[in-house]
């Protein structure tokens, strides 16, 4: 599957949109983009992890990876995936008192051989902030990697990393966006005819 054919079966699900849109950032954006619109089908999920899962083990450089970690929420459909796929357990971080932190008895020892996975990569932010989870333990990330990469780098971090698809929308203020300057009414997605 190219990274157009992926981007195609988005489009067939409703999962990116071309329009107007205004965004939970506030900003407005021509695109709207819902990976979770595409992994609420466990076919299409279990499909992207094996895509994913491949490509990350063809950038593997020695040993194989010993367990998937993933940022919580987003990661955690398409993680599990491709465990699935490298044959390896599957754990997630999640938020305590706004740090990034392991819970629920999940742990990494000095000998993992981590890969972070998440579905959409926006700045980058949150997989750094991931991968620092594992280095903490000790462990070494050997890789990461998204479903769609939309930070507009072709690797925001300091490990191998591959992306099925690769996008960057723009997005523009509310009051200097050049759809709202030609009336083109604005939506909410997820939310139903919220027009102005
Ligand atoms: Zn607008």
């Amino acid at each position: 599957m190219s990274p157009d054919d992926v981007l195609r079966r988005f489009t067939e699900l409703g999962a990116l949109l071309e329009g107007h849109f205004r965004l939970t950032s506030g900003l407005h954006s021509p695109t709207y983009l819902q990976c979770a619109l595409v992994l609420q089908h466990p076919r299409e999920a279990e499909a992207l992890g094996r895509l994913l899962g491949a490509a990350v083990a063809g950038r593997l450089a020695g040993a194989a990876p010993t367990v998937v970690l993933s940022p919580a929420i987003g990661g955690l459909i398409i993680g599990h995936e491709v465990a699935r796929a490298l044959g390896v357990r599957a754990i997630f971080a999640e938020r305590a008192d706004g740090v990034l932190t392991l819970r629920r008895g999940f742990d990494l020892a000095a000998d993992d051989r981590v890969v972070i996975i998440e579905d959409v990569m926006t700045t980058g932010g949150s997989t750094r902030e991931t991968i620092e989870v594992a280095r903490a333990k000790g462990a070494t990330v050997v890789a990461a990697g998204t479903v769609i990469n939309r930070s507009g780098s072709p690797n925001p971090v300091d490990v191998p990393f591959v992306a099925l698809a690769a996008i960057t929308p723009p997005t523009y203020a509310p009051e200097a966006c050049p759809l709202c300057e030609q009336g083109i009414p604005v939506t909410k997605p997820g939310s139903r005819a919220e027009a102005k």
